[in-house]
């Protein structure tokens, strides 16, 4: 009589571990109470999708912040959407944003860490050792059904108003005998492997969720295919034997997974093995015509991580909005704690949102404008320069000018308590300076002047003259403004804005208009950093060069 271990030995002769000998080889991990091992586990789908970033970051900061080990895991176990070099691309971008696994498919012999090895293609031998016990122990079969058998179930199920799938009674080939299937094998009819369930749809399983709580969920019942005709394992059964041996104890992943706890719970149980916490972490969505939908890399730049870094977004500022979606408690701490280190911040599973959370790229802007007002000139210009040598190197080359200058210029109203915010991106820079170098200057002159339109020409030269005459750039702030107020004056401006609202007619202008004149005049913008900074980088003679250049083009 043909029995199960016949089978088992008929599917897989090559397989002589037990699962006892991989528990040998992979045993629990020796870390202190409460570290917790997570994972990043992307398919090699070519690029770091924005919400990849997010789970990753919050496996990595748990992982960390407990004293325990992140991990990398490539499931590349669909062959055909395999984009290859995925992994190297997608460790090089977790890598500049700081998460960095501990383990994973790099290092000298293409794995680090002793759970490996880190790609599922490169572990074909665990899985195939678990599913031959399985099929010992009847807790999976072949199933022979083919292409055309399928559909016309699934068509029987659909006008009988059934649950669709592979169940109960529906389920043909979980009732074949050792027997039949060993002959069916022998006469090369093909098949793959299922798991036997013995759930009912009907019952409910109590399931727990690190966010959620405790859910009740509809019992398993499908006997889900766990190795597919080209002897790989569906994400299911790999994620079951991976988490394993690999000794996760948080599984931290995307929201789409909940629906399929059920079947890890029970794959878990029929194995005698105790399930790792699951924690399904909030997807990003989009508003998108009202609608609420995920990010999408066909629709949106900023669903990959490599938008962000090519405009020169500063990295802790992105992360920091990403902890901001995360834990509900992160805006306030931060505002205690304004220049601590994000790492400090300690994430929790209880803060956690529930729900699909809104992509904002405002509030990425915002944030990232604070972060970068906060690096002193150093930093910021070293950063600057790293930025500007691998995306933008018209940045380089003017920061390499005269890397002084360059100092000054970020450095208006920085390294103080409260600093001036000006650059959101470090994309952002160059076009925000660009006036300060001259031969740039002389390119926006060719661009109409933004004067306020309310101003006639003989007003602005005017006042620009009387500049000329007393610039007052050696002074403090107060004094050169003082001095400003009276060339105000003398040009008929009002040097009080209270009383100049009350009574605009009697004046050309106001002393407000009249700073304004100097700042158009100096850098053809409306908005630029305090003019009186403005006016001390440039100095006398650019001063003067350049309101000789504004008086020409306005006709005198
Ligand atoms: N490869 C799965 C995905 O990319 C992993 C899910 C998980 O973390 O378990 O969605």
């Amino acid at each position: 009589m043909i029995t199960l271990d016949d089978l088992a030995n008929l599917i897989f002769p090559d397989v002589t571990e037990t699962i006892a000998d991989l528990e040998l080889k992979y045993p629990p991990r020796n870390l202190p109470e409460g570290a917790m091992v997570t994972r990043f586990a992307p398919s090699p789908t070519g690029f770091l999708h924005t919400g990849s970033l997010f789970t990753s970051l919050i496996a990595c900061r748990f992982a960390h912040q407990s004293g325990g080990v992140f991990f990398f895991r490539l499931e590349d176990t669909d062959t055909k959407r395999e984009i290859k070099g995925s992994d190297v691309e997608l460790l090089k971008q977790l890598d500049e944003f700081g998460v960095c696994p501990d383990e994973g498919p790099f290092g000298e012999n293409g794995n680090t860490g002793a759970y490996g090895p880190y790609r599922q293609s490169d572990r074909e031998m665990i899985y195939r050792t678990v599913v031959k016990e399985m099929i010992k122990k009847n807790l999976a079969y072949p199933c022979f059904m083919t292409t055309e058998e399928l559909a016309s179930l699934r068509e029987f199920q659909e006008k009988n108003k059934l649950n669709p799938g592979y169940y109960g009674e529906y389920a043909r080939d979980s009732f074949l005998t050792p027997e039949e299937s060993y002959q069916k094998i022998k006469n090369n009819e093909p098949y793959i492997i299922r798991f036997r369930s013995h759930g009912d749809y009907h019952n409910k399983v109590k399931v727990h969720d690190l966010i959620r709580g405790d859910l009740e969920l509809a019992e398993n019942d499908q006997h889900i295919v766990i190795l597919k005709s080209d002897g790989l394992p569906t994400y299911h059964f790999a994620h079951l034997c991976d988490d394993h041996f690999m000794r996760t104890t948080h599984i931290t992943r995307g929201e789409e997974w909940l629906a399929s706890l059920p079947i890890h719970v029970e794959l878990f149980n029929s194995l005698g093995w105790e399930p790792p916490l699951y924690a399904h972490l909030p997807v990003i969505m989009k508003l998108d015509n009202g609608s609420k939908r995920k990010l999408s890399k066909r629709k949106d730049a900023e669903a990959a991580v490599s938008y962000f870094l090519e405009e020169g977004y500063p990295i802790e500022g992105f992360l920091e909005y990403l902890i901001t979606i995360a834990n509900s408690n992160f805006e306030e701490w931060r505002l205690k704690n304004m220049d601590a280190d994000i790492n400090d911040f300690k994430l929790s599973f209880d803060k956690m949102t529930l729900d699909g959370a809104l992509f904002d790229i405002a509030k990425v802007k915002n944030i990232c404008k604070e972060r970068l007002a906060r690096l002193n000139k150093d930093v910021f210009t070293e950063r600057a320069l790293a930025y500007g040598k691998l995306y933008q190197t018209k940045l380089a080359d003017l920061i390499n000018r005269d890397v002084d200058y360059f100092k000054q210029i970020i450095n208006i109203e920085r390294e103080k308590e409260n600093p001036r915010k000006d650059y959101e991106t470090f994309g952002q820079i160059y076009d925000l300076i660009a006036f300060f170098y001259h031969d740039l200057y002389l390119e926006k002159l060719n661009e109409p002047l933004v004067f306020n339109e309310k101003l006639v020409n003989d007003d602005i030269i005017n006042v620009l003259k009387s500049y000329q005459k007393k610039m007052l750039l050696d002074g403090t702030e107060e004094e050169w403004f003082e001095n400003l107020k009276k060339i105000a004056v003398e040009c008929g401006f009002c040097d009080n804005m209270k009383e100049y609202k009350k009574n605009k007619d009697a004046y050309k202008g106001s002393i407000a208009d009249v700073s304004e004149i100097l700042r158009v005049s100096m850098s053809t913008r409306k908005n630029t950093p305090n003019p009186y900074w403005v006016l001390k980088i440039l100095g006398e003679q650019e001063i003067n060069d350049r309101i000789n250049l504004i008086i020409k083009k306005l006709g005198a």
